[in-house]
């Protein structure tokens, strides 16, 4: 399988904080309306691909979010400086150095994230963890007349300002592969899966990193009968992490979740995980570390209840401004994503 880097670039260098989703959301619509019988996208922006080629087979929504941890600017400074809010979880320990594209009234604004500087700092504050109140943005202007000039205003979003990149061997470097590599290996899956008898509905869903929120509407929409979350998690094969901390790693295949805060993956649909990776050869991996939530966790209490469950691809530092993460592993989910998707349509 020859892998698509260049959609996944696109994907990842697109600009999407929790309710700003466009234009990943376009770059979904169009690698997948020449494919998709129905495209359709609602109120909050969800957007929804639907091949329902099946009959009387299940209907299996697959939801990979479109949005990415983001900054929502929340008071200019007279010195021009900008004070800000994270929407979703960011570290505060990672920002300070950080460059930001926001977008403002006059279009795009570049900014980085300001500390007093460590020469000015006493011992005391040195020891101490980033305190993230006392972060600020600074695009360049000094003042706040000269801040509003440049199209700032409170309420702009901005996400990390990097550029994806080919790091040779396979490995992969971009911004929000929580969750474009998700986004990804749906557009991937659901063009392999329009030539089979089974009924899916692909959903790019909006503001997940706030609370699973746009998961929450589209699957009430969809009411299906399995739901998937296709995700990008965290990897920690790294240094410092003992076995039992390597929650996932690089080049392992992809990343099953058993449990984990928003769901307990149904039995039905862990097993139809398995039996698939295990009749293909596909090598896969279980989430070790019971932590975080994915769109599944909102799909499986829809209306009745719906059986669902979340495969990832393993990307090391998520929710930080790169992650980085395998071609191999893409591959694999993409190849596990139909797998599944064909053997529970046949159950
Ligand atoms: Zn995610």
């Amino acid at each position: 399988m020859e892998m698509n880097i260049e959609l996944l670039r696109r994907l990842s260098n697109a600009f999407g904080p929790p309710g700003t989703e466009d234009e990943p959301r376009e770059i979904l619509r169009a690698e997948l309306e020449g494919v998709a019988d129905e495209v359709r996208v609602d109120k909050l922006g969800n957007v929804f691909f639907y091949h329902m080629g099946g009959g009387d087979a299940p209907v299996v929504m697959l939801a990979a979010h479109t949005d990415e941890v983001a900054l929502l600017t929340t008071y200019i400074e007279e010195k021009g400086f900008l004070r800000f809010h994270t929407l979703g979880g960011i570290s505060a320990d990672v920002l300070p150095g950080q460059r930001f594209v926001l977008r403002g009234r006059k279009g795009a604004l570049r900014g980085i994230v300001g500390t007093k500087p460590p020469h000015i700092m006493t011992e005391e504050e040195r020891k101490k963890p980033v305190d993230m109140a006392s972060l600020f943005l600074d695009v360049g202007a000094e003042s706040d007349e000269a801040a509003e000039e440049k199209g700032c205003h409170v309420g702009m979003t901005g996400v990390f300002d990097v550029e994806f990149a080919e790091l040779g061997g396979g490995y992969l470097r971009g911004k929000a592969l929580d969750d474009r590599a998700g986004c990804f290996v749906m557009a991937e899956a659901f063009k392999g899966l329009v030539g089979y008898k089974c009924n899916v509905v692909a959903v790019g869903t909006v503001q997940e990193e706030v609370g699973l929120r746009g998961a929450r509407t589209s699957a009430w929409q969809v009411e299906p009968d399995y739901g998937l979350a296709i995700e990008g998690t965290f990897a920690a094969d790294v240094p410092g992490s003992s076995p039992h901390q390597t929650s996932a790693a690089l080049r392992k295949g992809p990343v099953v979740t058993i449990a984990d805060r928003s769901v307990i993956t149904h039995p039905r649909v862990l097993r139809a995980i398995m039996d698939a990776a295990e009749a293909e050869s596909i090598p896969y991996q279980f989430k070790k570390i019971p932590s975080g939530g994915t769109d599944a966790g909102a799909i499986h209490l829809t209306k009745a209840g719906v059986p669902s469950g979340t495969v990832a691809t393993p990307c090391r530092y998520i929710h930080g401004p790169a992650a980085v993460t395998h071609v191999e592993d893409l591959e694999n989910t993409v190849r596990l994503v139909k797998a599944f998707v064909k053997r529970i349509s046949e159950a």
